[in-house]
């Protein structure tokens, strides 16, 4: 395809988020419905250029468990990425609109990411680094596909400035400053795929003792928050609870992450406490969500109502020390996973109840 924004018809929003917002559209020449995602980009026209010229990497990305790639093309000041239309929308939309999602269903859910992620590294050394429900999409063929990976450190860094925290999936690792790996990526999973199976993030702060600040929103890059959680997750320990410090890590922006910019620096000067994570009646600043991650020991599903092998997958995905974590390959011979793939839940049939 040659695709240029003229050739397009919007139809339907379908929900914004890192920097960027989703529309439905028909490409009129060919007819076809796609998904089009507008990121603003505040660069130069050789940045932008470079990002289109990453972007290309995803003509190549071919598995049933990733979203694929019509094309990107520059539209000022935006770029456009279109890509293959999920008509179910994302798993997120999908709990939040019938309620927590069976276990059997989640087990096929985390063999697809796993196989995805899996393909994506194996063939082109690609770390996803935004696993969550949202990049996970359904189609009503009842195919589950992961979208959103990271392809392009240019785009990254361009709109890593405008990430609006809501809720975090960053693996312990992460948090502390050290680079993406595809165990980063388990982690991720781990915590998405209890959200899906309680209906809810799973994280509470019913431990901590904190004011709520619920109407405040977080505007901070991934990398911000790492790089700033470090000096005050030290200063939250210090300043009361007997949680032992944090050894001094270094910040991610010095590890040469393609997130981590010379903008985060002036982000850092503006940071603030003040900083709220909500949904389902929870509410935990950022920096306490982050410390928690550090900190205290990962969820669990609770103990008793899932399969044995469902909990000890999830266990296996959140173990705290990435030495201790497998790799999606690993896990794909986990015995959940095995039992998921011979499972005969109909997703094509699930799909149409919603
Ligand atoms: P986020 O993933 O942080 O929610 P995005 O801008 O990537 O932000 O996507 C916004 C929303 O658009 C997603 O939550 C998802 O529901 C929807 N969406 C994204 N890509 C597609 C797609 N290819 N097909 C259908 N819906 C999509
Ligand atoms: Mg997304």
């Amino acid at each position: 395809y040659d695709l240029k924004n003229e050739d397009f018809r919007d139809i339907q929003d379908l929900g914004q988020g890192n920097g960027g917002s989703v529309k439905k559209a028909e490409h009129i020449p060919t007819g076809t419905f796609m998904a089009k995602k507008t990121v603003l980009i505040d660069a130069k026209p050789n940045v932008r250029k470079q990002i289109l010229r990453e972007l290309q990497i995803m003509h190549e990305c071919h598995s049933k468990y990733i979203i694929s790639f019509y094309g990107a093309f520059l539209a000022d000041p935006n770029i456009c990425i279109c890509m293959e239309f999920a008509d179910k929308g994302s798993l997120d939309g999908i709990y939040k609109k019938i309620g927590a999602i069976d276990i059997d269903i989640v087990g096929k859910i985390a063999l697809a990411v796993l196989e995805g992620l899996t393909y994506l590294y194996d063939v082109h050394r690609i770390i996803h680094r935004d696993i969550k429900p949202s990049n996970i999409l359904f189609n009503s063929k009842g195919e589950i596909k992961i979208c959103d990976f990271g392809v392009s450190g240019e785009l990254i860094n361009s709109i890593a400035d405008t990430f609006v925290g809501t809720s975090t999936y960053m693996s312990p690792e992460r948090i502390q400053g050290a680079q993406y790996s595809v165990k980063s990526d388990v982690w991720s999973l781990g915590i998405s795929l209890i959200e899906l199976a309680l209906g809810r993030f799973p994280f509470s702060d019913s431990d901590s003792d904190h004011e709520s600040d619920s109407d405040l929103e977080a505007t901070l890059s991934p990398s911000t928050i790492a790089a700033l959680s470090l000096n005050d997750l030290h200063v939250v320990s210090e300043e009361g609870d007997d949680q032992v410090p944090l050894p001094p890590r270094r910040p991610l922006k010095r590890n040469k992450d393609p997130a981590a910019t010379a903008k985060d620096k002036k982000k850092d000067k503006r940071r603030s406490k003040g900083v709220s994570l909500q949904g389902g009646g929870m509410t935990m600043s950022i920096l306490e969500l982050l410390q928690h991650i550090v900190n205290e020991p990962a969820p669990r599903l609770t103990e008793g109502r899932y399969p044995k092998v469902a909990e000890a997958f999830i266990d296996a995905c959140l173990m705290k020390k990435p030495e201790d974590r497998q790799t999606p390959k690993e896990l794909l011979e986990h015995d959940w996973i095995k039992e998921s793939r011979e499972s005969t839940v109909d997703l094509v049939a699930w799909a149409s109840t919603f």
